[in-house]
C-alpha cells in the first residue's frame, strides 16, 4: 500500500479543494427548521455540485462524471467530509441507483434515469428491508405478479430512507416462489408517485424522519423498468449494496476524526486533558481514528488491484460505528450538560449514532462476514 498521491491525483485535490473553499455551501437550516428545509438545503448544494461538475466524479465521463479513478473517488469524499459540507440529497442515486444502472440497465434506462439522478431533479430511495427481511434479504415477501405489460405490486418495505422525496425506488420483489429464494426476486424502478404506494414517516431518536414505512397495495410497475432481467434480482441487488458506502466510508471516517478533534479542544480548553482517565480514553480514540483510516485504505487498494471491494470492507464499517458511537459518548462525558441538550450539534451526533450499528449491515452481521470471509473461521450451524 502506498499512500503517496500521484501528481494527478495532487492536482485532482487542489482542484476541489479550492473549487470547496470560494463555493459553500449556504448556513444550514436551525435544527427545528424541519426534515423539509434539511432536504431542500442538501438538493440545492446537489445542484451547485452539478453546475460545477462535482456531483459524481467517480461516474464515467460519458453519463456526466468526471472518470475519477477510485483513489480519486476517496480523496473525493475526504475533502467534502474535510469541507464539513452536506451529503448531496440524492446520495442513494448518485452511490447506489445510478451505479447499479450503469452494470446492468439497459440503454434506454441509462439514458432516461441517469442524468436526472445527477442533478437531483429525481430522487431515488432504497426498498429493500421489510419487516421479516433485514439482513436476511433473500426471505423478502413483497410480491410482484406480470399483468401484460406491467407488473402488479404487493406487500410492505420499511426503513425506507428519503422514500417521502424519492421519485424512483430501488426495489426487489418476490416474482417467483416456486424456485430457491434467492432466485425468485427481480429488482425494479417503481414510480413513488402513485396512489398505490403509501407513505408512513418513522420518527428516529434524532427528532427526523429520515426513514419511512411504505405500504404498497396493486403499485403497478412498466415491464420496460425491470432492471437485469426477471429473476435476476438478487444479483442486481448485490451489485448495489457493494456499492452501499463505497466511497461514503472515506467522508464518514474524516468526520469522525473531525469530532474527536472538536472533542479533544474541547477537552484542552476545560483542563482534562490532564486527566489520565480521560487522556487514556482519547488516545484510544486516536488509534481507532488512524486504523480505520488506514484500513479504508489499504481496502480500496485491494479493490484497486482486484477489480472488485473486498470483505475487509465489513472491518471498516464495523470498527467505524462502533467507534463513532464511543466517539459521541466520549464527547457527552467532556462537553457535560451541553451535549445532552436537544438541539445542539452533541446532542445530535450522540443520538443518531446509535442507528450506525445497524444501517447498511448490522455489528452481528459484519462480524460474521469477518469471522468467516476474513479469518476463514468455520461457518455457524445454528442448531434446529
Ligand atoms: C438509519 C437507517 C437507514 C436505513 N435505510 C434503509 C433504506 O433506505 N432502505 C432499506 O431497504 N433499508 C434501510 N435500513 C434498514 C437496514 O438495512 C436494516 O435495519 C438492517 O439490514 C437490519 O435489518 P433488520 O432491521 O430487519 O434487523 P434483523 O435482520 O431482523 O436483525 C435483528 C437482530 O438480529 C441480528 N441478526 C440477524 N441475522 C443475524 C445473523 N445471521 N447472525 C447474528 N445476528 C444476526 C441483527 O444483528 C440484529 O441485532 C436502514 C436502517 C437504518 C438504521
Amino acid at each position: 500500500m502506498d499512500l503517496t498521491f500521484s501528481d494527478k491525483e495532487i492536482a485532482f485535490r487542489d482542484e476541489l479543494r479550492g473549487w470547496l473553499a470560494e463555493n459553500p455551501p449556504e448556513a444550514k437550516p436551525a435544527a427545528d427548521a424541519g426534515d423539509d428545509a434539511q432536504f431542500t438545503w442538501r438538493r440545492d448544494w446537489q445542484r451547485r455540485l452539478y453546475d460545477a461538475g462535482w456531483a459524481a466524479p467517480a461516474w464515467p465521463t460519458e453519463y456526466g462524471g468526471r472518470g475519477a479513478s477510485q483513489s480519486e473517488s476517496a480523496i473525493y469524499f475526504e475533502e467534502l467530509g474535510r469541507a464539513r459540507v452536506p451529503f448531496a440529497a440524492n446520495t442513494l442515486g448518485l452511490l447506489l441507483g445510478g451505479p447499479t444502472l450503469m452494470v446492468w440497465g439497459t440503454p434506454e434506462q441509462k439514458e432516461r434515469y441517469l442524468a436526472p439522478i445527477l442533478s437531483a431533479e429525481e430522487i431515488w430511495c432504497q426498498g429493500f428491508s421489510e419487516p421479516d427481511a433485514g439482513s436476511d434479504l433473500a426471505s423478502l415477501k413483497t410480491r410482484a405478479v406480470k399483468d401484460g405489460d406491467e407488473w402488479v405490486v404487493t406487500g410492505q418495505k420499511v426503513w425506507t430512507s428519503g422514500a417521502q422525496y424519492a421519485k424512483w425506488c430501488m426495489l426487489v420483489a418476490r416474482t417467483d416462489s416456486e424456485v430457491a429464494k434467492h432466485k425468485g426476486l427481480t429488482y425494479f424502478l417503481m414510480d413513488m408517485e402513485q396512489e398505490a404506494v403509501q407513505i408512513r414517516p418513522l420518527r428516529q431518536i434524532t427528532g427526523e424522519a429520515e426513514f419511512n414505512e411504505l405500504f404498497i397495495g396493486e403499485a403497478r410497475i412498466a415491464d420496460a423498468n425491470v432492471v437485469g432481467g426477471v429473476g435476476n434480482g438478487w444479483k442486481v441487488a448485490l451489485t448495489t449494496l457493494m456499492n452501499e458506502r463505497a466511497g461514503l466510508g472515506f467522508a464518514l471516517q474524516i468526520r469522525l476524526r473531525q469530532l474527536l478533534d472538536d472533542v479533544i479542544a474541547a477537552a484542552a480548553e476545560n483542563g482534562m486533558l490532564e486527566n489520565p482517565l480521560y487522556a487514556d480514553k482519547i488516545a484510544e480514540m486516536h488509534i481507532r481514528c488512524e486504523t480505520i483510516r488506514l484500513l479504508a485504505w489499504k481496502g480500496l487498494t485491494d479493490a484497486e488491484r482486484y477489480g472488485q471491494p473486498g470483505p475487509e470492507g465489513s472491518l471498516v464499517k464495523w470498527l467505524w460505528s462502533d467507534t463513532n458511537q464511543r466517539a459521541t459518548q466520549l464527547a457527552a462525558d467532556v462537553i457535560g450538560p451541553q451535549a445532552l441538550t436537544s438541539g445542539t450539534s452533541w446532542s445530535y451526533e450522540l443520538m443518531r449514532a446509535r442507528g450506525n450499528t445497524i444501517e447498511g449491515g448490522t455489528t452481528e452481521v459484519l462480524k460474521n462476514i469477518v469471522a468467516e470471509r476474513v479469518l476463514g473461521l468455520p461457518r455457524l450451524k445454528v442448531a434446529a
